[in-house]
């Protein structure tokens, strides 16, 4: 099975726990846990997109979007705008499972 690599230290990540899978609109890197910690702090100063996508926020964020994806789609509320949400809403979704598909279910526990 192929590695996971974080391209921060350039290093394969062993473990689940040391994972965080991050996305910035259409990409998705996986970082070791503390490398994302440097990453995030040299990005400080810059407005940064990154947000994490594993672990409790990334899972409730899941459920969140999820939710609202089933909801806008599956409804008539708000019209045209409540689709565009359920339409943002999925593509998070999406953008989840790939993460998990990608890189989490690669890197055992
Ligand atoms: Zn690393």
């Amino acid at each position: 099975m192929k590695m996971v690599i974080c391209p921060y230290c350039k290093k394969p990540i062993e473990k689940r726990d040391q994972l965080v899978t991050v996305s910035n609109l259409f990409r998705i890197r996986p970082y070791h846990y503390v490398c994302y910690q440097k990453v995030e702090q040299e990005t400080k100063t810059i407005w940064s997109f990154w947000t994490p996508l594993n672990g409790m926020v990334g899972n409730i964020r899941f459920i969140i979007l999820l939710s609202l994806a089933l909801w806008f789609l599956l409804t008539d509320s708000l019209g045209l705008g409540g689709e565009l949400i359920g339409v943002i809403s999925l593509y998070n979704v999406m953008i989840h499972m790939t993460s998990f598909f990608l890189y989490e279910k690669k890197v055992p526990k």
